[in-house]
């Protein structure tokens, strides 16, 4: 029990003991590679804030670029979309293209139409002499001057409007369409006309004439026909949607140019007309529409002029599209962003004017107006997800490889080392419990031969009989040691190969009567019935070393008796087998539980009962059996049920059929 409890506790302490030799460089060596891979992190990062710095110096000379580029279209006669030029003097300002600001500052002055002609014939209309003055306006319709024809068709228009003769009202309308220099009450004159045609059938009822006017009306003033200022602008804005039945939709941009205009116009009254006033870029975030600040490129001009180029939002971006040429993401710098880097465009106040809007603390690389020179802050915003560690993945992987592999094999190792010393540690526990066994071994007859001995001593005058029996028992107990070292040098003897076997033919029958004939007589076999039965095999030879083959046979009866309680009967059975004569011994003992059946055979392994009961023994006694079996090129067969018996089976190669000797065999005792 203690020396168990000894056992353990080295076991625990060999356990403490590897786990303190293969922990710490375990551990040591994850942190390394934890370490590792931290620092590749780092330098990864540190890599890609430089990469997007110089990616983002890339972008603000693009952008320069651009604008430069863009200064041109001061000059030129085409503009690109999204850009107009607005060119601010003392009238007004001037949009270019037409149509692409949807209304001015000032509306450009036009002629107006003339008034002084029709004084007389108003005069008559007045009085009620509609006819009289119809009949003068119509004369003056024909003159050559513009200004004249328009009054007049104006006027011709109002008195067949006043008859309710649509037809002839709606014929000068036409005609009166046909004039464009001309302005009516700061109208231009066909616009008059045609928003005239549709009061005219709204009054009419003819409201199928009515839609087919408004919405030519409608596509014409969204694309910005007429130069109009503000108020004139909302009133056609506010009036349309009444003949038309649904509210105009203005393209966004115009309508944020126009706002523009309106700013530049403000300022420019606020400066008195000084174009030198005006710094030469910058960005508005005009609140006429929501999202689209327009970029102004600034210019004075000859005859105290500023020009201006208005760019919208959606210009811009194709200047963005411009900054990444290249789609290859490799890490050459000056290359501009990759194309999952989004750049941002914002206003001084941090309006977003393109692009996404940066999230702050997100590692953007971020350019301000007044180092750059450009109206905008520039931001190139980190892509999302990052991006893979490229070209540190696969040192990366090889790494985590390399790692993963180390560990495994010094958890392989220490797993393989582990079992060893297991190992080890059982055959020395087995080594110990087989010299307490052996010791045991000796004690008895060794006590037995002490005590006689002192008698004899004791007493000369001892009878006889009784001096004849201390013999005996002397003699016994003499034997018994005999045997027993006999039997431990034997071991050893085929432990080391030294074990000499001389294999004669042998009738298996004979061989194994004339043994258990010889147990029988041995003081074990006291109380033990022993069967013999070998008829079948009567007549059958194997090639055996008689003496060791006996020895073996005695073990298994030696264990048979040893491991029987209850009903002590046993029977030995020599039969044939398919792999030549088996020698089987079977009791109804103890039994053996089938965790133990393969072990029991390996040297200094006892069973858990044997070691249990206190049954005495050395473990031994299979393991030579099977040594000598193995010798005849035999093998041996258990079938055993704990509590039911076990039966031992030798199984042994034949020779030849026929009469044989029983083999010479010294008579021995198992060691087991
Ligand atoms: P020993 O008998 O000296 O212990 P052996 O090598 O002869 O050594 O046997 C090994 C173990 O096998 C025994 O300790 C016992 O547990 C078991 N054993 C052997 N023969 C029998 C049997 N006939 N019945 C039950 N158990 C047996």
């Amino acid at each position: 029990m203690s020396r168990g409890r000894r056992w353990s506790g080295s076991s625990h302490r060999l356990a403490a003991l590897f786990l303190a030799v293969v922990l710490p460089p375990s551990v040591a060596l994850v942190w390394l590679g934890a370490q590792l891979l931290q620092q590749d992190r780092s330098l990864w990062a540190q890599r890609e804030l430089e990469r997007r710095q110089a990616a983002a110096q890339a972008a603000v000379r693009s952008l320069e670029q651009s604008l430069t580029d863009a200064e041109r279209w001061l000059a030129e006669a085409t503009l690109p979309e999204g850009v107009a030029r607005l060119t601010v003097s003392a009238p007004g300002v001037d949009a270019y293209p037409p149509g692409r600001v949807l209304w001015l500052p000032v509306a450009p002055i036009a002629q107006p139409a003339a008034t002084r002609e029709f004084i007389d014939a108003e005069a008559l209309e007045y009085q009620g002499q509609g006819a009289q003055a119809l009949r003068r306006y119509e004369l003056l319709a024909r003159s050559s001057l513009p200004a004249v024809r328009a009054g007049a068709l104006l006027r011709v228009a109002r008195v067949h409007r006043r008859e309710k003769r649509w037809d002839a009202a709606l014929a000068a309308y036409r005609q009166l369409a046909e004039i464009d220099q001309i302005s009516i009450d700061g109208m231009r004159a066909d616009l008059v006309a045609r928003r005239a045609s549709c009061f005219l059938f709204e009054e009419a009822g003819l409201k199928a004439d009515l839609s087919t006017e408004a919405l030519a009306l409608e596509a014409d003033f969204l694309a910005g026909r007429w130069p109009l200022d503000h108020p004139a602008w909302e009133l056609m804005a506010k009036q349309l949607p009444e003949w038309t039945g649904h509210a105009i939709q203005p393209p966004p941009g115009s309508l944020a140019l126009a706002a523009a205009a309106e700013w530049l116009w403000s300022e420019w009254q606020k400066s008195s007309g000084d174009a030198s006033a005006f710094p030469p870029r910058r960005v508005l975030a005009v609140n006429a529409v929501e999202n689209m600040p327009v970029t102004l490129v600034l210019r004075r001009a000859p005859g105290e002029k500023l020009d201006a180029l208005a760019i919208l939002p959606s210009h811009l971006q194709t200047w963005l599209s411009g900054v990444r040429p290249h789609s290859d993401p490799t890490l050459t710098p000056n290359r501009g962003p990759a194309p999952d880097e989004p750049l941002s465009l914002l206003t001084e106040s941090g309006e977003v004017v393109v692009g996404p809007r940066p999230t702050p603390g997100s590692g953007g690389v971020r350019h301000v107006a007044s180092e750059t020179g450009l109206p905008w802050t520039i931001v190139l915003n980190p892509s999302d997800p990052p991006r893979p560690m490229q070209e540190f993945g696969a040192r990366r992987q090889l790494l985590m490889w390399g790692l993963a592999a180390i560990v495994l094999l010094l958890a392989g190792g220490s797993y393989l080392l582990w079992r060893v010393i297991q190992q080890e540690l059982a055959v020395a526990r087995l080594q110990t419990n087989f010299v307490s066994a052996v010791s045991h071994e000796f004690r008895t007859p060794l006590a037995s031969l002490r005590h006689v001995t002192e008698l004899l001593e004791e007493d000369d005058e001892l009878p006889r009989e009784r001096r004849k029996s201390f013999y005996d028992v002397l003699g016994r107990n003499t034997d018994r040691l005999h045997r027993l070292v006999e039997s431990l040098l034997d071991f050893a003897r085929m432990e080391e190969g030294r074990k000499p076997y001389d294999p004669q033919p042998v009738n298996a029958a004979a061989l194994a009567e004339r043994v258990v004939a010889d147990f029988k007589k041995d003081d074990r076999a006291e109380g033990v019935a022993i069967e013999f039965d070998a008829a079948e095999a009567a007549a059958i030879d194997v090639h055996a070393d008689s003496a060791s083959l006996a020895h073996a046979l005695w073990n298994l009866l030696d264990n048979a008796v040893k491991y029987s309680s209850g009903e002590r009967t046993i029977r030995v059975l020599v039969e044939r087998h398919p792999a030549g004569v088996a020698i089987s011994v079977r009791d109804a003992g103890l039994g053996i539980p089938r965790r133990e059946q393969k072990e029991i055979f390996r040297k200094f392994v006892r069973g858990e009962t044997a070691r249990r009961l206190g049954i005495k023994g050395t473990g031994l006694g299979l393991a030579m059996v099977a040594h000598i079996v193995r010798a005849h090129g035999g093998a041996i067969e258990l079938e055993s049920e704990e509590g039911a018996g076990s039966t031992f089976r030798l199984v042994l190669p034949v020779v030849a059929e026929g009469p044989a000797k029983a083999g010479h065999y010294a008579p021995i005792s198992g060691s087991g």
